[in-house]
């Protein structure tokens, strides 16, 4: 008997592959698994543009869907997911992360938690695709005054605002148990992402970051609903864009919190109408 169940144990492990679990949804990222991305986590801001790509090709992109939009020297790394619903086929979801760097410390709490957040979320979404399409961004230029999500928003043409459900931005998880960012952040996503926290069980914060700002603002200010989540506790002013920002500072269980709440929100939002949010 105790040799049996070991077998049968041993067989659906064999049988199951972590990203398409027999007759489940999508199956989210281990603690572990966001871990090892950041063994190899690149502290030099020339290289990390090539960091953001390789590491969505491990997570299964294929590089010919992978593309760089650059205006006026910068670069946002871009992935879209087709969605499933040909109903839905105006409408999209805009999931982004800032890339880049200031000059101190390895920008490993900001951002490479981020961009770690979003390529699990694409690696887990790529075997089972929402309902509407993804848009999976990484920015550049942040650190310099959110550059990289102006020009994409810029690119937006008005009439097209409107297909833009939600936009959802990560920045700087691991520090603390999620928080969403009220002063860069749309009201009526932020008490959806609350509710949805609740009802799946999933630590929750929400406060105004004082004196800091993220790539949502560039979104909300063109009237697309967005919101940012971050993981930062009272003591963040020592860490980042300090010598401080280095992997050693990620606590792996509050930054896999801050995964699950985006990861959970994307979905969320997918299940609900476009407008829901403005
Ligand atoms: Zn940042």
């Amino acid at each position: 008997m105790y040799l049996n169940s070991l077998l049968l144990i041993f067989l659906i492990a064999m049988t199951s592959s972590p990203d398409d679990p027999p007759g489940k949804g999508p199956n989210p990222a281990t603690p572990d698994e966001l871990r090892a991305e950041f063994s190899s986590v690149s502290c030099s801001n020339e290289d990390r543009l090539l960091s953001v790509r390789a590491l969505f090709e491990r997570m299964g992109a294929d590089p010919a869907e992978i593309t760089v939009e650059r205006v006026k020297k910068i670069d946002n790394l871009v992935i879209r997911l087709e969605g499933t619903d040909p109903g839905l086929a105006g409408e999209k979801v805009v999931i982004g992360a800032h890339y880049d760097k200031t000059e101190k410390g390895c920008g490993a709490v900001d951002n490479w938690t981020g961009i770690v957040t979003i390529a699990n979320i694409y690696r887990t979404l790529k075997n089972h695709p929402p309902r509407r399409s993804i848009i999976f961004v990484a920015f550049g230029e942040e650190e310099k005054g959110l550059l990289g999500s102006k020009e994409m928003v810029a690119s937006i043409s008005k009439e097209d605002r409107a297909g833009y459900c939600a936009m959802i931005n990560v920045d700087s998880l691991g520090l603390a148990s999620p928080l969403v960012a009220e002063n860069m952040s749309s009201r009526k996503l932020v008490d959806f992402a609350q509710r949805l926290a609740k009802e799946k069980k999933l630590p929750f914060g929400r406060a105004p970051l004082e004196g800091g700002n993220s790539d949502s603002s560039s979104f909300a200010l063109k009237n697309i609903p967005a919101l940012t989540i971050h993981g930062l506790g009272n003591r963040w002013k020592f860490v980042l864009h300090t010598s401080e920002d280095k992997p050693e500072r990620v606590n792996f269980e509050k930054f896999h919190e801050g995964y699950l709440l985006t990861f959970e929100l994307l979905l969320g939002v997918d299940r609900s109408p476009c407008g829901a949010f403005r």
